[in-house]
């Protein structure tokens, strides 16, 4: 297994390529992937590259490549190295996309068994993974929102439902509890359970669902938040938690329902399902299929039953859709009921990492943010608590969702940093997809815009094209994501702060272009607060 490396001695020929190399081998650091051996970062096959000897070519591509030069990346397999000029991107990609008439899972596996093909998910594609943090932000992001909005920003008491504690859905458990409230989150994998206790990301484990309850209860009646990890299945634990009466405050779901052949369905045990997956995929798809209406019937009784219910970015309705669930989308998406506001000031995950591989790095980086953005009361609730609850992965890094005017203070002040020497070697700054102007993604981030505009993927390829012509040291432009093929198409992006004072305007370039593309797409969608910020800080052209 490749170790990734760190210090401040160059293997490349700049530190734009350099970081970049760094973050391809973080993403598969055995201690963030989900499958190194496989290339597979998270999300159930989300890989950074199309198999090892394209990794090998990337590797040695990054190696020799020049500052004035441009690899070129076709789903995970390096096809050439262009030359370009210094404040071009190092790295451009594109990923797992297909001319829409013939964008689905089945078309696309049928390419990925000639070898045309990887999938990249969102930052495996794009080697932004960084492990349980990112996810963990953003699941505590989430939870924050959906607090305020809806339980007068205060879960202490509460009672969450959910499952799926894989790499991104290990994050639930502490997120929830970070917010004060009690969850239960089922999986059919008694690993992915026991992984997240030994993280100290759940605080218990059961296989019994009525200690699972009790458990619950006395935190509730305690008002001291509680993760309990229950092995089962969550098509089977949903329908007995309603037959039991009990009806929670929250429920939603981190199942790998995008992708059939992920998903764990009912009536056979883990190894059958093994053997069937490979010799009888399309058996496996139906049960997939059969389990996920299950799942989906008993989500929608709760919400009638007055639970806050929501699709948490994984495609579970439109799965149940298909296999008959007529009123799946009755279940709304987390995006339109909590997140949208803070995309409209452009406000979206961001992240960096210290190339040094020194944590210290990142804790002086969690002071600027400490003492310059202290009227930003997110930030000041999230800072002590990541640094208390969550150990680095890989290189140390760290993530937050800044808005608009934040990304590019923060951007130029660590360049600045780096320039002085406060911090050890370069950082890498990054995002998820998941961000304000970079997705089109009609069941997810862009569900219900106001103007109809939910399906417009010119959105993304926008934000591809203006961060490649703003110097950004990586771009690329995807399709699938976390909700699978033919559903989204979105855009990711790097760039290396290395110190250097030309690099001051590549990072205000990129970084205010970036979310505002974000803002501006919101405003022409014809929200109030985005065409309010647009008027103010952007060139609004027309809209
Ligand atoms: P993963 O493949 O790493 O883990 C999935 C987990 O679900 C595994 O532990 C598996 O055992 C469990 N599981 C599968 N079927 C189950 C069932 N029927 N009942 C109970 N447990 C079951 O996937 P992941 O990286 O954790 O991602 C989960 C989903 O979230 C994916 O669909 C992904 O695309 C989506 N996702 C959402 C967001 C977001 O922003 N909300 C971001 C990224 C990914």
């Amino acid at each position: 297994m490749i170790k990734t490396p760190n210090g401040i001695k160059l293997s490349c020929k700049g530190w734009q390529q350099e970081g970049i190399l760094r973050l391809l081998l973080n993403c598969i650091d055995p201690d963030i992937a989900k499958d190194p051996k496989n290339l597979i970062a998270y999300g159930g096959n989300g890989k950074v590259a199309r198999d090892w000897d394209s990794f090998m070519a990337i590797m040695d591509s990054l190696l020799r490549l020049e500052n004035d030069e441009t690899l070129l990346i076709q789903s995970g397999k390096p096809v050439g190295v262009f030359e370009s000029y210094e404040d071009a991107p190092r790295v451009i990609m594109a990923g797992s996309l297909i001319v829409p008439y013939w964008s689905d899972w089945n078309n696309f596996r049928k390419l990925e068994d000639k070898g045309l093909t990887c999938y990249g998910q969102s930052t495996a594609g794009s080697w932004a993974f960084i492990g349980a943090q990112g996810i963990l932000q953003g699941t505590w992001e989430t939870f924050y929102q959906l607090g305020k909005a809806y339980f007068n920003s205060d879960l202490t008491g509460k009672f969450v439902l959910t499952s799926g504690m894989g790499a991104m859905g290990s994050a639930q458990p502490l997120a929830a509890t970070m917010n004060g409230a009690s969850v239960l989150v089922v999986d059919v994998d008694r690993n992915a359970i026991k992984r997240s206790l030994i993280e100290s990301f759940c605080d218990y484990m059961t296989e019994d669902i009525d200690e699972a309850i009790s458990l619950i209860y006395d935190s509730i009646r305690k008002t001291e938040p509680i993760s309990v990890g229950l092995l089962g299945n969550a098509a089977w634990v949903y329908p007995e938690i309603l037959k039991r009466g009990i009806i929670p405050d929250v429920v939603t779901d981190q199942t790998p329902a995008h992708d059939l052949l992920s998903y764990v369905p009912l009536g056979a045990d883990l190894r059958e399902l093994d053997n069937m997956r490979v010799k009888e995929p399309e058996r496996y798809v139906e049960l997939s299929k059969e389990s996920i209406a299950i799942q989906v019937q008993s989500m929608l009784e709760f919400q009638r039953n007055g639970t806050l219910v929501f699709d948490y970015g994984n495609n579970i309705r439109k799965q149940a859709y298909e296999a008959g669930i007529m009123d799946a989308f009755d279940i709304p998406s987390f995006v339109p009921l909590f997140i949208r506001p803070l995309f409209c000031e452009g406000r979206g995950p961001f992240r960096w990492i210290a190339l040094s591989g020194d944590p210290e790095d990142i804790y002086r980086t969690d002071e600027v943010i400490l003492k310059e953005f202290s009227d930003d009361e997110v930030l000041m609730k999230w800072i002590p608590q990541v640094e208390e609850r969550i150990r680095f992965q890989g290189l140390p890094s760290r993530c937050c969702w800044m808005n608009y005017e934040e990304r590019v203070r923060f951007g130029l002040i660590m360049n600045d940093m780096v320039r002085r020497g406060i911090l050890k070697s370069p950082i890498a700054i990054t995002r998820d997809h998941l961000d304000s102007g970079s997705v089109a993604s009609p069941y997810r981030e862009t569900e219900g815009m106001m103007d109809g505009s939910d399906a417009i993927a010119d959105w993304p390829v926008l934000n591809a094209l203006l961060n490649a012509s703003s110097g950004a040291s990586l771009v690329g432009l995807y399709g699938g994501g976390g909700v699978g093929i033919g559903y989204s198409i979105h855009s990711g992006m790097t760039i290396v702060a290395d110190g250097d004072a030309s690099t001051d305007e590549r990072l205000s370039r990129v970084l205010n272009n970036d979310p505002g593309l974000g803002i501006i797409r919101h405003a022409d969608a014809g929200y109030e607060k985005a065409k309010d910020i647009a008027v103010k800080l952007l060139k609004p052209v027309m809209g």
